[in-house]
């Protein structure tokens, strides 16, 4: 799964950190360090954290809707390409 903080909202509140110590972790009083891809099994963990955020600053999702998004981009690439006719 893809997991993703805002670290625009993120206000070092460490409620993820309680919620799950294996994924995110505070270095000093402000810098948040986080598992961008933790393993599916861990997936209640990341939920909880990501409801634990005062500021929903927690994005996850998993990897199958993100392959597909990636594989649009490539048919709508493909298509622009020059000398397909798409593209003027
Ligand atoms: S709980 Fe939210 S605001 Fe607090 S450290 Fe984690 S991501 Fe940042």
């Amino acid at each position: 799964m893809r997991v993703v903080v805002d670290l625009n909202r993120c206000q070092a509140y460490a409620q993820c950190v309680y919620a799950a110590p294996r994924h995110f972790a505070l270095h000093g009083r402000e810098a948040l360090v986080y598992d961008t891809a933790p393993d599916d099994a861990d997936r209640a963990e990341i939920e909880r954290a990501a409801q634990a955020c005062p500021v929903r600053a927690i994005t996850a999702c998993a990897d199958a809707p993100r392959k597909a998004a990636e594989m649009s981009v490539e048919a709508s690439v493909e298509t622009s390409a020059p000398g397909t006719g798409a593209a003027r």
